[in-house]
């Protein structure tokens, strides 16, 4: 079971790549976490806030950062995350 990330209200940009920053448009992909980084599942994944259920948003990937297999792989760290 993948564990996903998640960014606070603050952080998140509806639809924009939680990478590099670009527009998902229609193809998002949810980022992951690997096992190491998802103990930290209820913190933001870009200012460490802890989050609740009404301020967690899911972070995505456009169709560049989570194309085919990059979907695999952490989004802090970079290590595989299946
Ligand atoms: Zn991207
Ligand atoms: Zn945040
Ligand atoms: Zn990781």
């Amino acid at each position: 079971m993948p564990k996903y990330a998640y960014l606070c209200t603050s952080c998140a940009k509806k639809d924009y790549c939680v990478k590099c920053g670009k527009w998902c448009g229609s193809t998002k992909h949810l980022a992951r976490l690997c096992s190491r980084c998802s103990g930290s599942f209820d913190r933001c994944v870009k200012c460490g806030k802890m989050l609740t259920n009404s301020n967690r948003v899911p972070a995505v990937l456009c169709n560049n950062c989570g194309f085919g297999s990059k979907q695999n792989y952490c989004v802090k760290c970079g290590k595989s995350a299946p």
